[in-house]
C-alpha cells in the first residue's frame, strides 16, 4: 500500500516548559489506511494531529503527503480535514449549512454546495435534519454533522481527535460503523487519536502506541494487542487512563 502521509523524526517543545512534547515520532499511513494514535493523556496526541493539521509547528521533523513536505503550506492548503472531540458547529446556520459551508468557501455555488451536502448527511444517517437548528440536535448527531462537514471538503487526509469520547458506549459503537461505512465509501486516510483501545482494534489498521511523547510501538492492531513491544505498552494496553 503506498504511503499518503509519513511522519519524519517529528520533535515539539512548548515555551518555557524543557520537558519535549513530542520527541523523534516517525509514523507512516498507508493511502486509505486507518491508523490509530493511542496513548494516555497528555501524551502529545493532539499536538501531533495539529502539528500534522498544520495548526501547530514542531521544532524539528518532516511531515510528507504524497511526497509533498508539508513545510510551508498552511492548514487550508493541506488537503486535511479535523473533527475533534467536541464539534464546533455555526450555532446560527441549520444543519445543511454547517455542512455546506466547506464547499461555499471554495467557491462552490449554494446551491450545489447543498445539494452535496445532503449527500453527506444521508451517509451520516441524518438525511431528514438538514433544516433543523444545530442546537436542537443530541451530542451524538452534532458529532456525525461535524464528521459530514469534513467530509464534504473532500479531504484526502481525515484527522479524528477523540471525535467520539464525548459519547456514551452504544452511540460510540454506532459511530464505528459509521467510520466502517465511509471508508468503503469514500476511501479517505485517516489519523485518529484515542485513548480507548477498544476504539483503535475496532476502527484502525494500525495503531501507533504514544507515550511521554514518543512512539512506543507501530504495528498492525492485532499485533498490538497480542505481541506489545515492550512491558510498558503491555501496562498501557491493559490500563489507559
Ligand atoms: P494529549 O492529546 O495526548 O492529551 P496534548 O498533545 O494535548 O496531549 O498535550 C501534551 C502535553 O503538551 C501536555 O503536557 C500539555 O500540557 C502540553 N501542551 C499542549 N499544548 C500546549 C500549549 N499550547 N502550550 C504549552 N503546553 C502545551
Ligand atoms: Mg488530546
Amino acid at each position: 500500500m503506498s504511503s499518503a502521509l509519513v511522519i519524519d523524526g517529528l520533535s515539539k517543545s512548548f515555551p518555557g516548559s524543557t520537558t519535549p512534547v513530542l520527541t523523534d515520532v516517525s509514523l507512516t499511513v498507508g493511502a486509505g489506511s486507518c491508523t490509530a494514535i493511542l496513548g494516555p493523556s497528555g501524551s502529545g496526541k493532539s499536538t501531533l494531529l495539529r502539528a500534522v493539521a498544520g495548526l501547530d509547528f514542531p521544532d524539528a521533523g518532516r511531515i510528507l503527503l504524497r511526497g509533498t513536505d508539508l513545510a510551508g503550506i498552511s492548514a487550508e492548503r493541506r488537503g486535511m480535514a479535523m473533527v475533534s472531540q467536541r464539534p464546533l458547529l455555526f450555532p446560527h446556520l441549520n444543519v445543511l449549512d454547517n455542512v455546506a459551508f466547506a464547499a461555499t468557501v471554495r467557491g462552490v455555488r449554494k446551491r450545489a454546495a447543498r445539494a452535496d451536502a445532503g449527500e453527506f448527511l444521508d451517509l451520516v444517517q441524518l438525511g431528514g435534519f438538514g433544516h433543523r437548528a444545530v442546537s436542537a440536535l443530541s451530542g451524538g448527531q452534532q458529532q456525525r454533522v461535524a464528521i459530514a462537514r469534513a467530509l464534504a471538503a473532500r479531504p484526502s487526509v481525515l484527522l479524528l481527535d477523540e471525535p467520539f469520547s464525548a459519547l456514551d458506549q452504544e452511540l460510540r459503537s454506532s459511530m464505528h460503523e459509521l467510520l466502517f461505512r465511509l471508508r468503503e465509501r469514500l476511501a479517505p486516510t485517516i489519523l485518529m487519536v484515542t485513548h480507548d483501545r477498544d476504539e483503535a482494534a475496532a476502527v484502525a489498521d494500525r495503531v501507533a502506541v504514544l507515550s511521554g511523547g514518543r512512539v512506543l510501538q507501530h504495528d498492525p492492531a492485532d499485533r498490538v494487542y497480542a505481541r506489545p513491544a515492550s512491558l510498558e505498552v503491555h501496562r498501557l494496553m491493559g490500563g489507559l487512563n
